[in-house]
């Protein structure tokens, strides 16, 4: 409990922010490239910067290095650090899907140590659940852990962890027991990623980006610290998991900071600034078009707030976190549309008009309908555990993994 108004936390952080942050629109500010070990060193400063300051995860609870404070006071701090660079490239998966899950479903140890760490800036946290045998069954994965003399080796392989590179540590679902169904037998684990046996190799996108990786498990051996959850438990622990990812997919997490995924000049095109740069601000098919993408945009922000607070207050379930991640992918596609449609030729060619960029995003169209769980398992799990629609037909429900047939016509 606080006895500071919203209001004047916000002044406060006002004030914070112009004494410490550089300004987005000083030549201060560093345009952090996600791909680069030195902009994740970057981000840890700031974030040490914003720990050190008394601003470091406003909604994390105060034992675990938190403000214990509500959404409205993120929200606040939020709209106060629009103009300066803040270490947006932690929130997630660190902070809205990692810590979250650790806070919920983690042990205290793993609380204290852990959260801790990652809100000083002193640890990144990632997610490794994809498998190069598909991402969508997620219960399905085929890494495997085995119980020798009181420890876990881990061995397989996980693919598509973004930002693994940069990462200490990664959330990583195993199998534990094949001798039951596919739900049962899976364990979760925090598993040290500088640690022996573990490789990490980075994968190129068609975009040029390098911020996926893969890793390879060879005989990886971790202690039951690093046991999330219980042992046979991981599939409740990666459900809470899916539930943070599809709520921060859609900015509607608490555990971020400062502008969300649709305000990230990164990551959201600025249409506005791409009408006057190609001065079309006076024809009416363009003013449209840009007007339809913005709509989209404040509808998805009411959209995200109103699920927010319905799951919260449980008029919604937790799954309903699949609504705001559907909603950010359309918009997502609204706008790199529309971008494309207003940039024209210049959006594939290197010119003075400078619009490759939007070209280049183009080509990465679909992350926001794949990432967090395709737009496809999204509107599964709407219809089946928000609609309470019947369940799709799986010819493996039930049926212990080991008989379960793999790879086959
Ligand atoms: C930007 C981005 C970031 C990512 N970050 C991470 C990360 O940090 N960690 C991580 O572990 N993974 C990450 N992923 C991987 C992502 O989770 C998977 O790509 C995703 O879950 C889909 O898995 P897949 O690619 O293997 O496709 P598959 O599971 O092979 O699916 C192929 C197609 O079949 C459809 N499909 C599959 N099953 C069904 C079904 N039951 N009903 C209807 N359609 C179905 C899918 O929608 C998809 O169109 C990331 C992906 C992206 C794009």
């Amino acid at each position: 409990m606080t006895s500071e108004s919203v209001e004047e936390f916000r002044s406060r952080a006002r004030a914070w922010l112009a004494d410490s942050l550089p300004r987005l629109d000083s030549g201060d500010a560093m345009v952090l490239q996600r791909d680069e070990l030195s902009s994740w060193r970057r981000a840890r400063e700031l974030q040490k910067k914003l720990y050190d300051g008394g601003f470091a995860g406003i909604c994390f609870p105060r034992e675990y290095g938190g403000l214990g404070l509500s959404y409205e006071y993120k929200k606040a701090f939020d709209a106060e650090a629009l103009a300066y660079e803040t270490p947006l490239m932690l929130n997630v998966p660190s902070f809205a899907i990692c810590c979250a899950t650790i806070l919920d479903m983690g042990s205290e140890e793993q609380k204290r140590a852990h959260i801790a760490a990652a809100l000083r800036g002193d640890e990144v946290l990632v997610q490794l659940l994809s498998e190069p045998s598909g991402g969508s069954d997620l219960a399905g994965v085929l890494t495997r852990a085995e119980r020798r003399d009181g420890r876990w080796i881990i061995n397989g392989a996980k693919t598509w962890s973004t930002w693994a590179f940069a990462a200490d540590y990664g959330l990583c679902l195993a199998r534990t027991d094949w001798g039951v169904p596919k739900h049962e037998g899976l364990t979760m684990f925090l598993v040290p990623l500088r640690h022996p046996g573990v490789t990490i190799n980075r994968i190129k996108q068609v975009n040029g980006s390098v911020e996926f990786c893969e890793e390879f498990f060879d005989d990886v051996d971790v202690g039951d610290d690093a046991v999330v959850g219980e042992p046979g438990k991981g599939w409740e622990v990666a459900s809470r998991q899916l539930y943070h990812e599809r709520r921060s997919m859609g900015d509607g997490s608490e555990y971020t900071s400062g502008p969300g995924i649709a305000e990230a000049e990164d990551i959201s095109v600025d249409l506005l600034s791409l009408v006057e740069k190609t001065n079309q601000a006076g024809s009416e098919p363009v003013r449209e078009m840009v007007g339809r993408a913005l709509v989209h945009r404040a509808v998805h922000g009411q959209l995200s707030e109103h699920v927010f607070h319905a799951v919260t207050h449980g008029s919604l379930p937790p799954a309903a976190g699949s609504i705001i991640r559907l909603s950010m992918a359309e918009v997502h596609d609204v706008e790199n549309d529309t971008a494309l449609a207003v940039a024209g030729p210049s959006a594939v060619i290197e010119d003075e008009a400078g619009l490759l960029d939007i070209g280049t995003r183009y080509l990465g169209r679909q992350i926001a309908s794949i990432g967090g769980g395709t737009t496809e398992m999204a509107r599964n799990v709407i219809g089946e555990r928000v609609l309470n629609f019947p369940r799709e037909y799986a010819a493996d429900r039930g049926v212990p993994f080991n008989q379960v047939r793999h790879g086959k016509a």
